[in-house]
């Protein structure tokens, strides 16, 4: 997702308060999920299961290091088990709230009712369209251990990065 779309969808009186939400993000080198966000989005996951969960993550970005402070739900709108999407206009409104509240857009979290957190052929073209966004993959399948995998694009897609995770679980 692209600033110019969410720009472009906005009408006139929205775009001030979008502005801040769409400036570049800083490249984020290392990513730091407190275990109670972590909760929150396993919680989401299961509710979910098998269909995949999607939602947008927030927090700040300091010299590279990301710490994500809160997550928030989107609704699958392709209800599948296999890929994911979301209402645009739900995805914008999230961005503009927690803008308000003065967070910055990091990036999506979704999951896989698989047991790896690698990006689908869907999901890198989807990454694709996200340059500088931090992508969170969640492998959550019952009787498997639950993985965490993070990703973002550079370069204006031409590249597509793991990004090392820190937690406190
Ligand atoms: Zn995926």
């Amino acid at each position: 997702m692209s600033a110019g779309t969410l720009i472009t969808l906005l009408s006139n009186s929205q775009l001030v308060e979008a502005s801040v939400s769409v400036q570049p993000i800083e490249r984020i080198y290392k990513l730091i999920l407190p275990k109670s966000v972590a909760g929150s989005v396993i919680e989401h996951i299961r509710r979910e299961y098998p269909i995949e969960a999607c939602g947008a993550l927030f927090g700040y970005v300091t010299g590279g290091l990301c710490s994500i402070t809160k997550t928030v739900p989107l609704r699958n709108i392709l209800a599948s088990s296999t890929s994911f999407w979301f209402d645009v206009r739900e995805w914008m409104q999230v961005i503009i709230d927690a803008g308000k509240a003065g967070m910055e857009y990091i990036g999506l979290y979704h999951s896989h009712a698989r047991d790896e957190p690698l990006p689908s052929l869907s999901d890198r073209h989807r990454m694709m369209e996200c340059p500088g966004e931090c992508w969170l993959i969640v492998a959550y399948k019952p009787g498997y251990p639950t993985k965490f995998a993070a990703y973002r694009v550079d370069d204006y897609g031409s590249s597509i990065t793991s990004i090392p995770i820190v937690s406190d679980f």
